[in-house]
């Protein structure tokens, strides 16, 4: 179900919300407007010296079990690069650097039966270490060969999509 049709009431003082338009709820009572925007996430693109790229595995849904790179959902009034840096830490416990953008991408991420609007911003970045753990919502990760990532399943079509223009630019 896509969030404009899951709030009811509104956040400020509880009365009803109404659908203003496509991306718009306004309340009755108040005339409080609510709109629905894109997610802002980042994932970050990390090739090592030999070429290969590190994916991870998710531990759950939305894509439980598939392909991703690393990162996620930017918090509020967090800088790109901060965000990027704080994934590749929580996600693999190793220090992580930003690097470029690759590409702006719009997807749909399912959460709790709400189909939010997302936009995801693929960077590439590097780390310090190939020492890693697989952590917090991660199971587990691979180094793969730049040729053989594609035919791996992502979770994301924005990811697949932010890989292959990485691969095109990089050529
Ligand atoms: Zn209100």
């Amino acid at each position: 179900m896509d969030p404009i049709n899951v709030y009811k009431f509104c956040p400020k003082c509880g009365g009803a919300l109404e659908v203003k338009k496509e991306n718009l709820l306004v309340c009755r009572k108040c005339g409080f407007k609510f709109y629905i925007s894109a997610l802002p996430c980042n994932a970050a693109i990390i090739e090592n010296e030999r070429g290969e790229i590190l994916l991870v595995k998710r531990k759950l849904d939305p894509g439980k079990g598939f392909w991703d790179l690393p990162g996620g959902f930017l918090d509020g009034g967090e800088s790109l690069e901060d965000s990027v840096k704080r994934e590749i830490k929580e996600e693999l416990q190793v220090e992580g650097k930003m690097g470029k953008i690759i590409g702006i991408y719009e997807d749909k991420y399912l959460f709790q039966g709400i189909n939010y609007p997302i936009l995801t911003t693929v960077v590439s970045a590097s780390i310090t270490s190939e020492k890693l753990h697989a952590s917090d919502d991660i199971e587990s990760f691979s180094f793969v060969p730049k040729e053989e990532v594609l035919g791996r399943r992502f979770a994301f079509a924005s990811i697949t999509k932010g890989i292959s223009d990485y691969l095109l630019l990089k050529v």
